[in-house]
């Protein structure tokens, strides 16, 4: 798949030189559907209609402030158009033989895992934007440890910051959100860890969960019909399709509740989804209700957690009711179900065992870091081996 994304970059670059034809890019505005992009090509808004249903849901992840990217021949007729859905998945359209087709492809991406160690002068997320000028990093350490220590208060000059990340590239510029895989803060001399573990949470050293939001299920009396996949095999063309939230499958007009408190960020409707409502809460996160037969919040509102907001329905869709569950952190989409729980986790043994080897690796990577950058001793709360 990388390999066939690599080949439709080349083409990109290759129709340019060859056939007068023009590449170029735009971001995505505020409100713009991807039915309008078709029209403003003359593209027949069939080839939105004639998709899957589980198609049509894809292309309303579009979102805006996103980079994309269009090829256009003399007469303006397009010829191909990269538009991502996420850091990962990119809707593809071309023509094959007059008619316009509709593919969602893996976005080809360079990623490296980066390390940085610095003492706290000013604050931490100030210290961070002004040794490395990575704005996004410096927002995502803060959100990280937002319900684990008050930076206002714990921190004294020359506390000790390390840092693990991963950043992704694409065509030469970073895009998306750092992913911190391992964290170490000092509060007045003392040590707090923070560990990324492959179930998408964050554990102390320990493996006890440190922060995360608890989600409550969205709506009561339900059954699963059709769970979270970052590539689903899709069950008629039998070719790997995302699945970005969970179906339940519940009686039309039952109530959707919100599953945390938070902002009505959407209220309205969504081609390919139909009645949908957004809500954002701390720490980037964002659930998603989609399918909905009614509506019952504004944009801008406040809602509990647990609050009725909407109905199930099957708007924007051909099959029967159920709501389409979504949550997003930084627009990424991550499994709700690993995200609903009544009590915080803590790691199974098996888990746990695996959990603390990953735990050493990265304590030592801190550490060198530490050592590196800011030229001095290990701190002695670093397990001496
Ligand atoms: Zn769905």
């Amino acid at each position: 798949m990388n390999n066939l994304s690599k080949i439709i970059m080349y083409l990109f670059v290759f129709t340019t030189y060859c056939f007068g034809a023009t590449s170029s890019s735009d971001i995505w505005k505020k409100g713009y559907t991807f039915l309008q992009f078709l029209e403003s090509y003359g593209i027949p808004s069939s080839v939105y209609w004639n998709l899957y249903p589980e198609d049509k849901e894809l292309t309303a992840e579009i979102y805006s402030g996103v980079r994309y990217y269009t090829l256009i021949d003399e007469n303006n007729t397009l010829l191909q158009a990269l538009i991502p859905l996420n850091d990962e998945t990119q809707i593809h359209i071309f023509k094959d033989k007059e008619v316009y087709k509709v593919d969602f492809i893996p976005v080809k991406y360079f990623s490296s895992t980066n390390s940085i160690a610095l003492s706290i002068q000013k604050s931490p997320y100030q210290d961070i934007v002004e040794l490395i000028g990575d704005i996004n990093l410096a927002n995502e350490f803060i959100n990280t440890y937002k319900n684990a220590i008050d930076f206002s208060k714990n921190i004294i000059k020359n506390d000790k910051l390390a840092l693990i990340y991963n950043s992704k590239y694409r065509l030469g510029r970073s895009y998306g959100t750092p992913e911190i895989k391992a964290s170490l803060i000092e509060t007045n001399g003392k040590p707090n860890f923070l560990f990324a573990y492959s179930d998408g949470r964050r554990y102390d050293q320990n493996g006890n969960e440190i922060t995360g939001l608890l989600l409550h299920t969205p709506v009561s009396n339900s059954r699963i019909s059709s769970r979270f996949s970052l590539n689903r095999i899709h069950p008629i063309l039998k070719v790997k399709r995302p699945h970005y939230g969970v179906d339940y499958a519940a009686p039309y007009g039952a109530n959707v509740k919100a599953a945390a408190g938070g902002k009505v960020a959407f209220a309205g409707v969504k081609t390919g989804y139909g009645k949908v409502i957004e809500v954002v809460h701390e720490n980037g996160l964002k659930t998603l209700y989609a399918h909905l037969s009614k509506i019952h919040t504004k944009k801008g509102q406040y809602v509990r957690t647990g609050q009725v907001i909407g109905k199930v329905g099957n708007s924007g869709l051909s099959t029967g009711p159920h709501l389409h569950f979504g949550l997003y952190k930084n627009n990424k989409p991550i499994n709700p179900l690993s995200n609903i729980q009544s009590t915080k986790s803590v790691l199974a043994k098996e888990e746990k065992e695996e959990f603390l080897k990953i735990v050493k690796q990265y304590e030592e990577k801190l550490k060198l870091a530490i050592i590196d950058n800011l030229n001095s001793q290990p701190p002695s709360y670093f397990a001496s081996n």
